[in-house]
């Protein structure tokens, strides 16, 4: 086997922010690691902040368990899933499954797929039984550090190197967007809301709108974010913290409600405005992680409206037209990308994220 040559301008050390537990995230100087067979090096240049970053960060039930569920995050595992970098090193073996060379600007997808289980057999990589996720696992190391390791299972894609790095690393909540898209089976009558425009939404407005419905209708409370899902491709925005989006809805679609609802908030509050702005036979989509359980009356999704509710998980099969549609321009990134901070100040980042007034994608050039 063709040993990987380290390039020379690779260093020994390196810095990374390393996870030890909830509210534990510390930068540390760790050796640079070396590619084993199969592998690739990649020098990181930008990684996104994601809201399940944060909410990892503030010891979510989802990652840390509780008393239904064991802990899936581990500890002792850099965070970050939204990567983008430059190939440094990488042996023949690597080459030749992902069609890279050094010096190529790529992205990764956030699951590591075991290809073993029921779920990879089937297609369906992203519900992976193994579920390795950059980030999350100490067997996948994530994108806050200088450089990072992809395993032999990633699905690793090309992106042109004059898209700037930050703007690449969208790649990753584009893709989970597209899928949520894919997942409600847009038709071009349809009328569609999508709740939130944070980086999620906004991801979803562009994919809509690339399947071109007849009418894309935004919400949210910041007026600013609004005006950046107009410019994503929204035909109507509504403030909700101004105005009540159910029955202006309503009163767009002749009082039926409507065809599809997308909940990008994480809000459980989203969900019974979701309920009830959708017409009977509506689609619900379902995609944000949530911090609280959300009661509503399910006799709303069955005896009133037989409403289709569909969840969504990560971007299986649509990245390559999440880098299409970043590599094409249709998404205004310049504004979406608000904040790019060193590593050294993740706690920044995090806190920019939570408070989610100032920023929509906070992203780490480490
Ligand atoms: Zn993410
Ligand atoms: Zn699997």
């Amino acid at each position: 086997m063709a040993e990987t040559t380290r390039a020379p301008e690779v260093p020994q050390v390196m810095q990374a922010v390393v996870c030890h537990g909830p509210g534990d995230y510390r930068l540390e100087t760790l050796p640079v690691p070396h590619p084993g067979p199969g592998e690739a090096l990649l020098r990181v240049e930008a990684v996104g902040i994601c809201a399940s970053d944060l909410k990892c960060y503030d010891g979510a039930a989802k990652f840390w368990g509780d008393a239904s569920r064991p802990a899936w995050a581990e500890t002792e595992v850099v965070p970050g899933h939204e990567i983008a970098g430059r190939v440094v090193a990488l042996d023949d073996r690597a080459t030749a499954r992902w069609g890279i060379e050094p010096g190529d600007r790529v992205v990764v997808e956030q699951i590591v797929p075991c290809w073993n289980c029921r779920y990879c057999d089937a297609g369906d990589y992203h519900m992976c039984q193994v579920h390795n996720i950059y980030g999350f696992k100490r067997a996948t190391q994530g994108g806050m550090q200088e450089f990072m390791i992809l395993t032999p299972g990633s699905l690793v894609h090309r992106i042109r190197s004059e898209v700037p790095p930050a703007h690449a690393a969208f790649a990753e909540p584009l893709s989970c967007a597209l899928h949520a898209v894919e997942r409600a089976g847009l038709k071009f009558s349809d009328f569609v809301v999508v709740a939130g425009c944070g980086p999620i939404g906004l991801g979803v407005i562009a994919g809509a709108a690339a399947k071109s419905p007849a009418q894309i209708v935004a919400l949210d409370m910041d007026p600013r974010k609004l005006k950046l899902a107009a410019a994503t491709g929204a035909d109507t925005t509504i403030n909700v913290a101004t105005e009540d989006a159910v029955s202006r809805i309503r009163e767009m679609t002749g009082g039926y409600g409507a065809d599809v609802y997308f909940e990008a908030t994480g809000h459980p509050s989203a969900v019974i405005q979701g309920l009830n702005a959708l017409r009977k036979l509506g689609r619900f989509v379902e995609y944000s992680v949530f911090k609280d359980d959300v009661s509503v009356d399910w006799s709303i999704i069955s005896d009133d409206k037989e409403l289709d509710v569909l969840g969504a998980h990560l971007g299986p099969h649509c990245w390559p037209s999440a880098i299409k549609l970043i590599e094409e321009g249709r998404l205004p990134l310049e504004e979406i990308c608000t904040h790019q901070l060193p590593l050294e100040q993740f706690k920044t980042g995090l806190e920019l994220v939570a408070s989610g007034t100032e920023s929509i994608k906070v992203s780490l050039i480490p």
